[in-house]
């Protein structure tokens, strides 16, 4: 494999350059030989041409197949005319050809035309899904959006999530309940997102191993990806899948047909499809009888609905000429492009930026090695950091890549297991993003500091050392920094300083809007959004009767309904700590942390109760699954729903806005430095908004251990209870480093403060936090106190109103060039620093 076949390579690169001098410079790495491509730009004159197949590969097959036109007169087929017993007999002599090509015995296997890879795939699910019982469906992770969408037709299903995973179920050592009675085992030979070859030997071990009586389990091999560089062997009739299905424009790039190889032996199930078609059938009744005799001579004749494409038929048997000829044995491309693509893997995997950051993820399985033409295709799966290891957007590649004329594939790529299993998303993320705008092929492409494509490259017979080179020097010119950036934003490209004298202590998020917050653990860095910390004050409890979104001034036992957001299990856990529930309730429900619109009440799983959040009115989504609805009522006694917000997937964005902003007393007489602060306090009506979800007045609240320790000296001074930080049910609590000694304390500094920098992060402060009588509901009891209202009604009270605790929401930097702007994020320990009214601007930020 570590020789490039010179003969071969040279042939191709004369080839294209003595009869293609025009369209030099153009590379194409498109999934797959996507001959199909060149051959249309080659009548549209467009210049593009595609490197599996090309140009001169294009003009020939196409001149073979109009000599073949013009001299022979096709007729439909299936009539006794000259020109149709031709149709007929090219039809059966290009199956013959094909079966040959994959060394099928025509006495073991049997072609159905389809118009591509899917439709053959339909074709066998409909004669399962026909079947009386239904079916056992189980489909390996890697497999193509086509090979999935099966499943919506079986009565049971299982994703195999592994390779391991299915050896365990042939060996029998892992059982899958549903497998009895009829099944169908589904996976690729190669994996269309990055070209992974999976063990071609499964369905011949599960023929023999599958002793049991009640289970017939039969193979679907999807070889479309597989086939378009590599020979197929299915001269093991024994060893063969029962059902194969590839694309052959995927191999000759032209014609657009697809097939479906049985095995004649496993032939009869697929009989059960109950739907017939012209073509397909002998005789109908329709009248006074309803009855039919389907076709019966061979399997072709049941499953081939309609007329055939029997000029894309006979195109075939030019295609395989030229192919031939050109190219020579599929054997030959297989190697030639194992070769280009261990080259190209090894290029992109070097690639190396000024810090010695890799500058390509690649996608690969730990068990594949390029080369290697078992266990890997010519297909190389990536993405591109920066040198600060920030993701470059999918959308920017493919911009440069087109201005260079190289035409490659990025996006999801029609895999949903594999890119899943590679970008590491859970489903409730695949769910989030697709909530927040994501769809296969659209610009937002990094979500959360993700990526949610990736770029393919693919190389097939056309392919050439030279195409190796130009792209490596593509990726060279483009995404390699061989000097470090200029910083944008030098202030945030820093922690703050390390001597500051603040630290967050804690740092909390209250999932359901008025219950009990649920801590973040210490060093598990979390995400801020514009709306505030990363679920925070999603979901909230609305009356059944009213609408309106409970509060704990009025239900202080809300304070005993605990939230703890589950990442790994993609759930929000919910427990009630009160107790002696009525009818024995579960003292515990798990809510999905997807949005996923089939939890939802209502028609499109929505009902846009039309809640009413501090008199605000919202469109929330209602749950309707009765056990969560259960859970809540019996809980808090009274009727109330379960609701989350916004309204996903209507307008997907918050339509509520902050309402904080600087009060009297925070500001000082001093006289404003120009270019400072902004004169106006920011956030009043009619200036900037500022986005929240269900928080009452604005994304963050930040409270001060130093203030919270002054205000219970003075109550415990005056006998009363000292309060607990958590019924202010701030967001970040911030401290003073540990050298602060008491009575060295600041308390109330926060009041000043304009901007506050966390770790990397900016935050504004948008004014103090008014505060009510809900701050005396003990939040381990659901007992409500005189204190600490009292006490702060007396130091705290300014204009009338009583005030503690500092609004603010996070700043975004335009620019999102590095992985602390992509996905922002703080964590308890990070150092704070203030920058009060008479500090300078943080760096970077302009009024
Ligand atoms: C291309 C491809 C398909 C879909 O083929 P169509 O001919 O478009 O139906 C299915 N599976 C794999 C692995 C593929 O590469």
């Amino acid at each position: 494999m570590d020789t490039m076949d010179l003969d071969y390579n040279t042939r191709i690169e004369q080839l294209r350059e003595r009869e293609y001098p025009q369209l030099e410079g153009n590379l194409v790495f498109s999934y797959a030989p996507l001959i199909m491509s060149a051959y249309i730009s080659f009548l549209s004159d467009t210049v593009y041409l595609d490197h599996a197949g090309t140009t001169p590969y294009a003009k020939s097959l196409i001149e073979r197949f109009s000599a073949d036109m013009i001299s022979n007169l096709y007729g439909n087929p299936h009539s006794a005319s000259s020109a149709s017993q031709l149709s007929t007999r090219r039809t059966e002599d290009v199956r013959l050809r094909l079966l040959g090509l994959f060394n099928a015995d025509p006495d073991d296997f049997d072609i159905v035309f389809a118009a591509n890879a899917t439709a053959g795939i339909k074709l066998v699910m409909e004669a399962f899904r026909d079947h009386g019982g239904g079916f056992w469906y189980g489909y390996h992770r890697d497999s193509h959006t086509s090979l999935v969408g099966v499943r919506e037709a079986a009565a049971r299903h299982r994703c195999f999530t592994s390779d391991a995973e299915v050896e365990g179920w042939l060996s029998g050592s892992i059982i899958d309940e549903g497998s009895s009675g009829l099944g169908l085992f589904a996976y690729p030979a190669q994996s269309n997102m990055n070209g992974r070859r999976l063990p071609l030997d499964w369905a011949g071990r599960l023929r023999c191993s599958a002793p049991k009586t009640d289970q017939a389990v039969y193979t679907l091999l999807d070889a479309a990806a597989y086939v378009s560089s590599s020979p197929l062997d299915l001269s093991n009739a024994a060893l063969a899948p029962d059902f194969t299905v590839m694309s052959l424009y995927k191999i000759f790039g032209f014609p657009d047909l697809g097939v479906l190889i049985v095995r004649k032996g496993s032939g009869h199930v697929l009989k059960t499809r109950k739907y017939f078609g012209g073509g397909t059938v002998d005789m109908v009744l329709c009248m006074k009888e309803q009855w039919h005799a389907k076709k019966s001579e061979s399997l072709h004749d049941q499953l081939e609905d309609g007329t055939l494409p029997i000029h894309s038929i006979i195109a075939l048997d030019s295609a395989m000429n030229v192919h031939q000829e050109i190219f020579g044995a599929l054997e030959r491309i297989s190697r030639h492009t194992a070769f280009l693509a261990r080259n190209l893997y090894h290029g992109l995997r070097d690639l190396r930026h000024w810090n010695n950051v890799a500058v390509c993820e690649i996608y690969k399985d730990a068990e594949s090695e390029y080369g290697d033409t078992r266990s890997q295709g010519p297909v190389v799966a990536f993405n591109i950091r920066n040198s600060q290891k920030a993701w470059v957007s999918n959308t920017e590649v493919e911009k440069l890549a087109a201005i260079k004329n190289i035409q490659l594939r990025t996006g999801g790529l029609c895999n949903p297991g594999g890119i899943a299993s590679s970008l590491g998303l859970a489903p409730w993320e695949m769910k989030e993003n697709f909530s927040a705008g994501q769809r296969c092929g659209n610009e937002n492409d990094i979500l959360g500091g993700k990526p949610t494509g990736m770029i393919r490259v693919s190389l097939g017979a056309m392919s050439s050392v030279r195409d190796i080179d130009a792209f490596l020097d593509f990726m060279n010119e483009f995404f390699v920094d061989n000097v470090a950036p200029v910083p944008a934003a030098p202030l945030l490209g820093t922690e703050a300083s390390a001597q500051s004298q603040y630290h967050v202590e804690s740092l909390t998020v209250y999932p359901i809007k008025s219950c009990a917050g649920w801590k973040v653990p210490p060093d598990m860095p979390w995400e801020v959004r514009k709306e505030g910390l990363a679920w925070d004050r999603e979901w909230c409890l609305v009356h059944q009767g009213t609408g309106t979104a409970l509060s704990q001034k009025r239900y202080p036992r809300m304070a005993l309904i605990r939230p703890i957001i589950d990442l790994e299990t993609g759930l929000l856990r919910v427990r009630y700590v009160g107790g002696g529930t009525t009818r024995g309730g579960s003292p515990e429900v798990a809510v999905p942390l997807s949005a996923d619109p089939n939890y939802f009440a209502g028609p499109d799983g929505f009902r846009t109760s039309p809640a009413n959040v501090c008199g605000d009115k919202v469109t929330a989504r209602v749950y309707k699954m009765q056990e969560i609805i259960t859970f809540f009522t019996e809980a808090l006694g009274i009727p109330c729903q379960l609701a989350r917000f916004p309204a996903v997937g209507s307008h997907g964005v918050s339509s509520r806005h902050a309402k904080a902003h600087l009060q009297q007393h925070q500001l000082r007489t001093a006289p404003q430095i120009p270019g400072a602060f902004p004169a106006a306090p920011p956030g009043e009506q009619g200036t900037i908004q500022r986005p929240i979800l269900l928080s009452n007045e604005s994304p963050i609240l930040t409270i001060s251990r130093s203030s919270l320790n002054r205000l219970n000296e003075q109550i415990k001074a005056n006998g009363g209870k000292a309060a607990q930080a958590e019924v202010f049910r701030a967001n970040i609590v911030v401290a003073e480093a540990l050298q602060a000694q008491p009575g060295t304390e600041q308390p109330y500094a926060e009041d000043h403060w304009r901007y506050m920098q966390i770790g990397r992060q900016l935050f504004q402060m948008l004014g103090s936090c008014r505060r009510c009588q809900m701050v005396c509901v003990d939040q381990n009891t659901a007992v409500k106190n005189e204190e600490p209202f009292v006490t702060l009604a007396k130091t705290r009270r300014f204009d009338g109103k009583v005030w503690f605790g500092q609004h603010g929401c996070h700043v975004q930097m335009q620019d999102r060039s590095s992985p602390h702007t992509q996905n922002p994020t703080i964590k308890v320990g990070d150092s704070v620093r203030a920058f009060g009214e008479d500090d300078d601007l943080p760096h970077g930020l302009v009024s």
